[in-house]
């Protein structure tokens, strides 16, 4: 379930590099978690188990979410 840390750069959709929103480094660990909440889909909400991608800065560990899903 969870996989080794891969350090990348990213390009958005818009071409732009992204940037840590923090301290502006362009270096971020890149990991996959689900956003699911156990229990979402009793409750008829399953639109909340989606895929989320992570980008963790390397430098000051900020997390930046992308909702993979609505790509
Ligand atoms: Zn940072």
């Amino acid at each position: 379930m969870t996989q080794p840390p891969r350090v990348v750069r990213v390009t958005l959709e818009t071409g732009d590099p992204l940037r840590c929103v923090v301290c502006r480094d362009d270096r971020f660990e890149k990991r996959a978690w689900k956003l699911n909440t156990t229990g979402m889909e009793f409750a008829g909400l399953a639109w909340a188990n989606r895929n989320a991608l992570c980008y963790v800065c390397v430098k000051c560990r900020f997390i930046h979410w992308f909702d993979e899903d609505g790509r």
